[in-house]
């Protein structure tokens, strides 16, 4: 596929930033040339624009070239990177599949571009038909969740691969969970297609919500796409550095991922247990999402216990659902002593 021909002309002409630190190449001992304070602070430097040290380590973990790595001030950001560069307001659309994450619409908003939502069938799968039925020359980018937000569920690799062939624009298949599931990354398809984005996050299985980092992973033509529009500094050094050491404790994330996954299970057997409880969805994720009785009452009866649970019950598919996300052991279990009380 010619992804060019997706972009924006405003775009493709653009002549991006070209700040102090992206015009030198090489090693330089003084540094007169970006208007810094000289003194050391520890931060008196810029960061790098693009993050080279740290890409190096993330493509070492993922096996995939740093020339096919953005990072991001979150997965968010790339998310609306991705909608500035391929969709024109007021023209433009992209495609998202409900119920599903929030953001696609929210970017997709705030740049005037338009929102076609396919719903999923009630097995949470993507009507694959439809999609494609519905498609055309202004679908831009088709946002497949996967696994999907707040269902939990994966989606099948098998209905992913069709959907990259087939749709016009690029899809992008969002693994925020991915480090919690059984099935595999998309990652390795992105050999064999080029209008296809991964994005991925430090914010869950990795623990660093707070540091604001996260990944896409696509063709260079799409990378050098994103570093051409993000702004130049988007990834501050604090962060580098945190992800920089959190990298090195690799093993101890994946103990932790397990950890939250047997937690799942602990939790899923209890909660099932309450009459109140009419089903439990099978999760690929760090939450459940749990079809009860009255959810606003329960809702209000963990909030005034100091307990937050997300409160889903007035979505497509998602009709009298809370979606519950696994905390520590202590948390779980306070959360099944509050439930215990109901009633
Ligand atoms: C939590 C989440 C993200 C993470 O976004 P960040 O900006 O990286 O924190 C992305 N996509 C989905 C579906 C999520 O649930």
């Amino acid at each position: 596929m010619l992804i060019e021909k997706l972009v924006r002309k405003n775009i493709l002409a653009l002549t991006p930033y070209a700040s102090a630190r992206s015009e030198y190449q090489g090693k330089a001992e003084i540094f007169m040339d970006a208007n810094e304070n000289p003194n050391e602070t520890g931060f008196n430097r810029y960061p790098d624009p693009l993050q080279l040290v740290l890409k190096e380590k993330i493509s070492q973990l993922k096996e995939i070239p740093v020339s096919q790595i953005f990072l991001g001030n979150g997965s968010d950001e790339a998310i609306d990177l991705l909608i500035r560069i391929f969709c024109e307001p007021g023209q433009d659309h992209i495609m998202i599949l409900p119920p599903t994450y929030g953001m696609y619409r929210v970017c997709a908003s705030i740049s005037n571009v338009e929102v076609m939502e396919i719903p999923l069938a009630p097995n949470f799968q993507p009507d694959e038909d439809a999609i494609i039925g519905k498609a055309n020359e202004r679908s831009k980018l088709l946002f497949i969740c996967s696994p999907n937000n707040p269902t939990g569920n994966s989606i099948e690799p098998g209905k992913i691969d069709n959907l990259i062939q087939e749709f016009p624009g690029v899809v992008v298949v969002d693994e925020a969970y991915i480090d919690f599931a059984d099935q595999r990354s998309c990652t390795g398809l992105l050999k064999k297609y080029d209008n296809l984005v991964v994005l991925q996050t430090f914010s869950k299985a990795w623990g660093l919500a707070g540091i604001r980092l996260g990944m896409a992973f696509a063709g260079p033509y799409i990378i050098d796409l994103l570093n051409k529009v993000k702004p130049p500094y988007n990834i501050n050094i604090l962060t580098q550095n945190a992800a920089l050491n959190t990298l090195e404790n690799a093993e101890e994330i994946k103990r932790s991922t397990c950890a939250i996954l047997r937690q799942r299970e602990w939790l899923q057997k209890k909660l099932s247990a309450f009459t109140f409880v009419e089903k439990i969805y099978p999760s690929e994720a760090n939450f459940l999402l749990v079809k009860v009785h009255d959810p606003e009452n329960l809702y209000q009866h963990l909030i005034t216990r100091g307990l937050i649970v997300r409160n889903r019950s007035n979505i497509v598919l998602c009709t009298g659902c809370l979606r519950i996300t696994i905390g520590t052991a202590e948390e779980n279990a306070r959360l099944v002593k509050y439930l215990a009380n109901y009633q």
